[in-house]
């Protein structure tokens, strides 16, 4: 039996994180280099270059488990990349595909938030101290990377209502 308690889940959901972090940073780049807006393509690149350390930090939180960091596949960001990029390769106006952009940063930032907010609470549940400190750190970036797009798409969305009709 391979998961047997929760110290398994826990290592089980950090290999699911490191697979999802290592995918984003493929990602990222293209999603920058199709943002109209500036600020946008800095806020990707940025969050790109966070996620570079992101991936350090999920790594050395295995520490405590004494078990192997070997990523698995995280299959709910690979299909969250997948809708990104198609939604990339069509034509569009640049501010409705800058809010689209927005729009799918989003639902990455918050999976992320999710599988942070539940590897913090077994963390602290089984005394993983310096995991605990780690994954803080991650999920107060992709907090702030959440509330950074929400305050971009503010003018873009109103840019995206004003194109043209039809
Ligand atoms: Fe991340
Ligand atoms: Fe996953
Ligand atoms: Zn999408
Ligand atoms: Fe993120």
């Amino acid at each position: 039996m391979a998961l047997k308690n929760l110290a398994d889940a826990f290592h089980d959901e950090l290999r699911d994180i490191l697979s999802a972090e290592r995918q984003l940073v493929k990602a990222l780049p293209k999603m920058a280099k199709h943002a109209s807006c500036e600020k946008l393509t800095q806020a990707i690149n940025n969050h790109l270059i966070e996620t570079q350390n992101q991936i350090d930090r999920v790594e050395q939180a295995f520490e405590e488990t004494g078990k192997q960091a070997k990523a698995k596949t995280c299959e709910a960001m690979k299909g969250l990349i997948t809708e990104a990029n198609e939604m990339l390769d069509e034509e569009g106006e640049p501010a409705v595909k800058d809010a689209l952009i927005i729009a799918c940063a989003q639902k990455v930032e918050h999976y992320e938030i999710a599988t942070y907010g539940t590897l913090c609470t077994w963390a602290e549940a089984l005394g993983y101290v310096n995991a605990l400190k780690l994954l803080k750190q991650n999920i107060n970036e992709e907090e702030a990377a959440d509330e950074k797009l929400s305050e971009l798409a503010k003018t873009i969305n109103m840019a995206a209502m004003a194109a043209p009709a039809g």
